[in-house]
């Protein structure tokens, strides 16, 4: 635990609204209504997840906390600190922007992008990066407005939009009606973060994985012929276990995918996902995996270098990461 709590982790997986803490979400309740205990906050800290369906059901509540430009940019600070309370070196927060009376999609990344830039000064050995989530639940032109200005905000913040995710609920929507709009993001330079084969649905993914993507987010109902194929690619697969066990697409821990992942020697990531919803740290999450297939230190450190490679930084970035790790791993000896 200890070992796992110092070594400087990378997040690759991470929903913003998804990732407050219970400490946060009061934190956040003390900021909008000076109270620890509003009833929104109950309702988002209940833990009650049994199957995927439930889960996004528990985004309401949270979404709510962040329907106020204020409660938006405080749960963007949050999210930071709780990474970087995690020892979390590198977080790549996935969001989807949101429009409502209080905010345009476009104010909604860009508050997030000020929060971002405000929490780099209080946690500055936390490296954050953002890619703007595409919700596979709402009209294709949203999707379009989202990629549109990801790829304009892009052009002047390219150090920080790195990225498009492909992410909402799998039983809704056709990965084919959004295709077109990956594309374009792909073309204008953003990587693809695609939430695939989370639920059994072999079509789906034999289209996504034709078409291709920089990383697989949970690939929990990958075949052993598709893990392959991310092999041959190099293609990672975001692993996820609390999330994938509480959210009920894992029966257990021990027939988590990660398993035949790791024994298939394909290229893969432990990530959180959610860390607020599924009460979780990366911490944990690799002390999950360490426990559950008996990782060694070393094993740890190959997987958080291995992150670190799949990460959607710089090279310089990457090289830095590489070296904060090797310098720890050497603490070690
Ligand atoms: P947000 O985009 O609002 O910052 O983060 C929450 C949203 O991320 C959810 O409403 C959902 O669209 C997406 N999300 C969070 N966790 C998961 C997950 O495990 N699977 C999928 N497919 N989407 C998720």
């Amino acid at each position: 635990q200890q070992f796992l709590k110092g070594l400087p982790k990378v997040e690759l997986h991470a929903h913003l609204n998804g990732s407050l803490g219970i400490e946060s979400l009061r934190d956040l309740g003390e900021r909008l209504y000076g109270s620890t205990s509003h009833k929104l906050l109950e309702l988002s800290a209940l833990r009650f997840q049994k199957n995927l369906d439930a889960c996004f059901e528990s985004f309401k509540f949270i979404h709510e906390l962040t329907s106020t430009a204020e409660g938006l940019r405080f749960a963007t600070e949050l999210a930071v600190r709780d990474f970087a309370q995690d020892n979390v070196q590198y977080v790549e927060l996935r969001t989807t922007p949101k429009e409502n009376e209080n905010y345009s999609r476009r104010d909604y990344l860009q508050i997030v992008i000020d929060a971002i830039e405000k929490a780099k000064e209080k946690y500055p050995d936390t490296l954050v990066k953002l890619l703007p989530s595409i919700n596979r639940t709402e009209p294709v032109a949203v999707a379009e407005e989202t990629v549109s200005l990801a790829v304009e905000l892009a052009q002047s913040r390219s150090d920080l939009i790195v990225g498009i995710d492909l992410s909402g609920n799998p039983a809704h929507g056709k990965f084919s009606d959004f295709a077109p709009i990956l594309a374009r993001a792909r073309e204008k330079g953003l990587k693809l973060a695609i939430h695939c084969a989370e639920i059994d649905n072999p079509s789906e993914v034999k289209e996504m994985l034709q078409f291709g993507m920089s990383r697989c987010g949970h690939g929990t109902f990958l075949s052993p012929e598709d893990i392959v194929l991310l092999k041959q690619r190099n293609i990672p697969i975001e692993c996820c276990l609390t999330s994938n066990v509480k959210s009920g697409t894992v029966p257990n821990l021990e027939e988590h995918h990660l398993k035949r992942i790791m024994e298939a020697d394909a290229p893969k990531v432990i990530s959180t996902d959610d860390s607020g919803i599924f009460d979780t740290t990366l911490t944990q999450e690799f002390l999950l995996a360490a426990e559950t297939f008996g990782l060694t230190h070393k094993q740890c450190i190959e997987l958080t270098l291995e992150a670190v490679n799949h990460s959607f930084a710089s090279d310089q970035e990457q090289k830095e990461m590489a070296e904060r790790v090797a310098k720890y791993a050497s603490t070690l000896q």
